[in-house]
């Protein structure tokens, strides 16, 4: 067989998407090294679950974007290794967190079976919680079953069972517990807490989280990091001095920057310092560590680093990388900057962004949301209705997913 990836421009509206043997993918995300990766891995992935096994419903993402999730993993685990698919994983759940805390537990977005009640926009149903509390499920699933490499045989199995056909999550659950008949002996289904039906239907966190501590070797520096910058003066220099952040992966320098916004605002000592120790590294071609950095300068309204995001929204079209700064700059004192580059840039958007735009800027002239209105303010990160503050709006690994 063959396997080919198209790279689309930048205002491409979503970051890939899973066309059986032509998977698409933004160019945009090509200097962001390992977002790459995980994309292609991601949607190879969806060859089999998605597109081989397709969920029956649009109600029941999960089953095609929890699955490939998993999958994308257990492939990372075996080909890049334990720690850094553990740090990948800490970055998505993160942000996952970052969202429960803005839209509350009892959010039914955080559903793993929405209800697609006429009104609903089919946009609010692609979020974090399909991919992420969508993967715990399925990591639950392994974790019953004892062995990761058994349920490796239960998934190819999975596949060779329901292969062309579409599926509801009760069919898996009931295959699950066929191919293990002693974990449906033991009654898992009902375990106190993590009932299969809290799972399916219930609001909030994930009753479930993989073990991720073999992810210390990684992760442990950056929180070091972290805490050093966290206060309100600038670290000793000779302090920060043995952490060579150019020697760091992307998802090590997108996990310190994710927590230095959550620790915002930051004095502006510590961002001027921050700025004078990074900023080279921060405004590189990765778009992913850049669009954070630049969130941080729009939070902590860091006026001279202002020019890099005219540049960078200029540059970048798509709607993972203006929705995060543009809600910010809206938050913030910058409207008036944001409306500027909107009306210079606004022919170059796809018509549904330069719409989520228009409501981010202009909000008392936009439609009360009905059946036709366009895309909510995030496709990955729907937020509610009141106003959040900065610090609760999205970070750049909430904006935009792939598919
Ligand atoms: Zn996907």
């Amino acid at each position: 067989g063959r396997c080919d990836i198209v790279f689309l421009p930048p205002c491409f509206p979503i970051v890939a998407m899973e066309n059986p043997c032509l998977t698409f993918i933004i160019a945009s995300i090509m200097e962001s090294s390992e977002f790459l990766l995980i994309d292609v891995i991601h949607e190879i992935a969806h060859g089999w679950f998605g597109n081989a096994v397709t969920n029956a419903t649009w109600e029941e993402m999960w089953l095609s974007e929890g699955l490939a999730t998993y999958a994308q993993r257990r492939i990372t685990t075996e080909a890049y290794g334990e720690a850094f698919t553990c740090l990948e994983t800490v970055v998505r759940l993160d942000a996952l967190h970052r969202q429960l805390r803005v839209l509350g537990d009892n959010s039914p977005v955080s559903k793993l079976q929405v209800k697609f009640d006429p009104g609903v926009n089919p946009s609010t149903l692609m979020n974090l919680f399909t991919y992420e509390k969508g993967f715990c499920f399925v990591s639950y699933l392994s974790e019953l079953s004892g062995d990761c490499r058994h349920f490796d045989h239960f998934l190819r199995d999975y596949i060779l069972e329901f292969k062309f056909k579409s599926v509801v999550a009760q069919d898996l659950i009931d295959y699950f517990l066929r191919y293990f008949p002693e974990l449906q002996d033991a009654a898992v289904t009902q375990r106190e807490g993590l009932e299969f039906e809290r799972w399916l239907s219930g609001c909030g966190p994930p009753p479930f989280e993989p073990d991720l501590s073999a992810g210390a070797t990684l992760i442990g520096p950056v929180q070091d990091l972290c805490k050093l910058w966290g206060s309100s003066a600038p670290p000793d220099r000779q302090a920060v001095t043995p952490f060579d952040l150019s020697t760091w992966s992307t998802f090590q320098v997108v996990l310190f920057l994710d927590r230095m916004l959550d620790h915002s605002p930051l004095s502006h000592e510590v961002m001027g310092s921050l700025s004078g120790s990074y900023s080279s590294l921060f405004d590189g071609l990765n778009a992913e560590v850049q669009i954070r950095w630049l969130q941080l300068v729009v939070r902590n309204t860091f006026y001279p680093d202002l020019p890099r995001i005219r540049s960078f929204l200029h540059k970048h079209t798509s709607r993972m990388y203006t929705v995060p700064l543009y809600e910010d700059l809206v938050a913030g004192v910058m409207k008036c900057i944001a409306v500027e580059i909107f009306y210079q840039t606004q022919q170059r958007l796809h018509p549904n962004l330069r719409r989520t735009l228009q409501q981010i800027l202009f909000p008392s002239s936009s439609v009360t949301a009905n059946q036709n209105s366009p895309a909510p303010p995030t496709v990955a990160h729907p937020l509610p209705s009141s106003s959040p503050t900065p610090a609760a709006t999205a970070t750049a690994s909430a904006a935009g997913t792939t598919a």
